[in-house]
């Protein structure tokens, strides 16, 4: 950590300084000073991770505070250089190779669930998705089946063998979400910032992969400091990139590729990429899930409905049988990035 004095900041300013820095735990020793013929900078050797930096950059004489090291280094490949693998009950690597999650937005029937999920798993799908509880932005729009919902997830797991997601919307749902075994927990974009449940997330006793979607407002810093907060409790977290709210009324959401590529860059945690509501435009879903893989994402997750014209819930951003030839496009260029 690097603090800098206003300009022109005299001795007795840099005098207070070292003395409520060793008030805070740092001793003379650990510091290193410049004094420049404006600036006045004290680099802190060592972890400084402990030191309130809001309290430093408040101090009169202090113009600014600069961390070198990453808030997130748990998460960084400085300190992980492999990228987590997270494997499923079938076997299925997450990060280590292609994952295609598909289904329903909605979990509507049995019936529903269980022709998405074979005409996804048809097509090549290792993860079966279907939501149980919606997060409808009108509270008199289908808000799913609840745990019938569960219920028939868990049935088509069983009788397709392939694990599956699905979204949970409040702590009170986890021994629902134990009960029927959901390999997956999402953690919706609205859910994305919500501290008290992530932290009710982290610290189940036996838990799952959870999946965190990145809200539509959420910048990178938010959202990798809301996935530390989950991986402090449970290190089987997974990101998911799923679009910002913009000006631009044709698309539902813009998918924010930058981030992709940044956090695969520089992040170990899977990264997968939502094209469905990264866009909103069903037309436009299988060339944004290329491009997700192309930026280096380890996997889609796309809405599958056997007929959306009659979905419950985004049948304009849902695939049917145009999904079986986005798999085999997504797995080529998965294999041109990867080699696997
Ligand atoms: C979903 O994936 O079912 C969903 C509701 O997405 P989001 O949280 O990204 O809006
Ligand atoms: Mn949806």
């Amino acid at each position: 950590m690097i603090i800098q004095l206003k300009a022109h900041a005299g001795q007795n300013y840099l005098e207070r300084l070292i003395r409520q820095l060793d008030k805070d735990g740092v001793v003379r020793q650990r510091l290193d000073i410049y004094a420049g013929d404006t600036y006045t900078l004290v680099g802190i050797k060592g972890d400084a991770s402990q030191l309130n930096e809001d309290l430093y950059r408040a101090l009169s004489y202090v113009l600014d505070v600069h961390r070198i090291s990453d808030p997130f280094k748990e998460l960084s490949r400085q300190f992980h250089p492999k990228t987590t693998v997270i494997r499923l009950s079938n076997g299925h690597r997450i990060g280590a190779e292609l994952t295609i999650i598909g289904g329903p937005c909605a979990i509507e029937s049995y019936q529903q669930l269980y022709k998405s999920a074979k005409l996804a798993a048809e097509a090549g799908a290792n993860v079966i998705r279907g939501g149980a509880f919606k997060p409808r932005t009108l509270h008199r729009s289908f808000q799913g089946l609840g745990e019938e919902g569960l219920k028939y997830l868990s049935k088509v797991s069983q009788s397709l063998g392939l694990p599956v997601v699905s979204e949970i919307m409040d702590a009170s749902d986890i021994p629902l979400f134990e009960q029927y075994q959901v390999d997956i927990w999402q953690v919706g974009a609205r859910n994305c910032l919500n501290y008290a449940f992530l932290d009710a997330l982290a610290q189940v006793k036996h838990p799952r992969p959870v999946m965190l979607k990145r809200g539509d407002h959420v910048s990178l810093e938010e959202f990798l400091g809301a996935a530390l907060r989950l991986y402090e409790g449970n290190p089987q977290v997974i990101l998911c990139e799923r679009g910002d709210k913009t000006p631009d009324r044709v698309h539902r959401n813009v998918l924010n590729l930058n981030n992709v590529a940044f956090i695969k860059q520089n992040y170990h945690l899977p990264v997968i990429v939502d094209p469905s509501h990264g866009s909103g435009v069903r037309k436009l879903v299988p060339d944004l899930g290329l491009a997700g893989i192309a930026a280096g994402a380890d996997g889609l997750m796309v809405e599958v409905h056997h007929n959306p014209e009659k979905a419950l819930c985004d049948g304009a951003q849902s695939l049917s049988r145009e999904f079986k030839d986005l798999v085999p496009l997504a797995r080529a260029i998965y294999k041109l990035k990867c080699g696997a």
